[in-house]
């Protein structure tokens, strides 16, 4: 197979509450990461997603260090009168380089549909971002084995017109809905199988490309110091989104320092 190199992500969602408590795990983070990168093990690609207000606090404790800063969600304007929105253009602004989109709780939450999803990816990729796309199936479509079924079609609409070149920019996540924040970790031979059948539908859109073989497919779910190093063992996991445990910097750094 193809080498693809390894991606850690943190999702912050809505936390921490005050600045004062995201500037501290901030800090022990880059702390963290200085020693890692200076250890001169291999290590891998890390993006961040915090809270909208809290971008400029992690640019500026988490400079010098490899960590990359990411939105979580973003408006599907550009600008104008639309209240309590951010656009992509204000976070590539602020140093952002990645957007999530998709998130299963602005799918079930906010009831945010695969066609938003795909217009947020065009949004994303047009400001230059590079964007994570989250997919997952809930528990009942899991129960019914209808995980594959569901995985094409939300990868399908979202990469609707996101032609083979700009996959260059786009990273999967498949997040189980029923392994999100539950402690239930999706084993790992499931993840696996689910992830080289999301493989297969990008060499269905992108054949005799090799966009299927180096776009980086990333597992979501409850993932913690105790359950990473399992899972980046399989062949089509890539890397991981983290949730929870991304909120506790010493949790977050031993998962970046999987092995
Ligand atoms: C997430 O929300 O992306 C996530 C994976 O959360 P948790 O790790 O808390 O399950």
């Amino acid at each position: 197979g193809e080498y693809r190199r390894p991606v850690v992500s943190g999702n912050w969602k809505l936390n921490p509450m005050t600045s004062g408590e995201a500037k501290e795990t901030l800090k022990l983070l880059a702390a963290n990461q200085r020693a890692l990168e200076e250890s001169g093990k291999d290590i891998p690609e890390v993006i961040l997603f915090p809270p909208y207000p809290f971008i400029p606090l992690a640019s500026e404790l988490l400079e010098g260090t490899t960590v990359a800063i990411g939105g979580q969600d973003c408006s599907l304007h550009d600008k104008g009168a639309f209240t309590g929105e951010v656009s992509v253009s204000q976070l590539a602004s602020l140093g952002c380089n990645h957007l999530l989109v998709g998130h299963s709780e602005r799918r079930t939450l906010f009831d945010e549909t695969d066609v938003e999803v795909n217009k947020k990816v065009h949004l994303g990729l047009n400001a230059g971002l590079r964007v994570m796309i989250c997919i997952g199936e809930t528990e009942d479509e899991f129960n019914v084995n209808l995980a594959d079924a569901v995985n094409e079609i939300q990868v399908k609409k979202a990469l609707a017109g996101v032609t083979a070149a700009q996959m260059e920019d786009i990273t999967i996540a498949y997040e189980p809905v029923w392994a999100i924040g539950t402690g239930k970790v999706c084993d790992a031979p499931t993840a696996q199988e689910v992830h080289s059948a999301v493989r297969r539908v990008l060499d269905e859109l992108y054949p005799n490309t090799g966009v299927a073989g180096r776009t980086r497919i990333l597992y979501g779910g409850s993932v913690t110091p105790e359950s990473i190093d399992v899972i980046m063992r399989e062949p089509d996991v890539d890397g991981v989104l983290v949730g929870g445990a991304s909120l506790m910097a010493d949790k977050f750094s031993r998962i970046i320092d999987f092995s």
